[in-house]
């Protein structure tokens, strides 16, 4: 599931799983990483192919 060198991998993969409500459970698909310029910078927002986005985060948080 995770590809090998993905530079956006972490233990945590919840933030790039949709978590839309659908029938008694969620959506799960995993989302598609898209870079997003901001005002505070460069974001990754993760966006489901049924859902649209999910999350938005940070790619720099925590990597210094
Ligand atoms: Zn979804």
């Amino acid at each position: 599931m995770i590809a090998a060198g993905d530079p956006l991998a972490r233990d945590d993969e919840g933030y790039r799983t949709c978590a839309h409500p659908v029938g008694e459970g969620v959506c799960g698909r995993d989302c598609d990483p898209d870079p997003v310029p901001t005002d505070a910078g460069m974001r990754i927002a993760f966006t489901c192919p049924v859902h649209g986005v999910h999350s938005v985060v940070d790619p720099f948080d925590g990597w210094q």
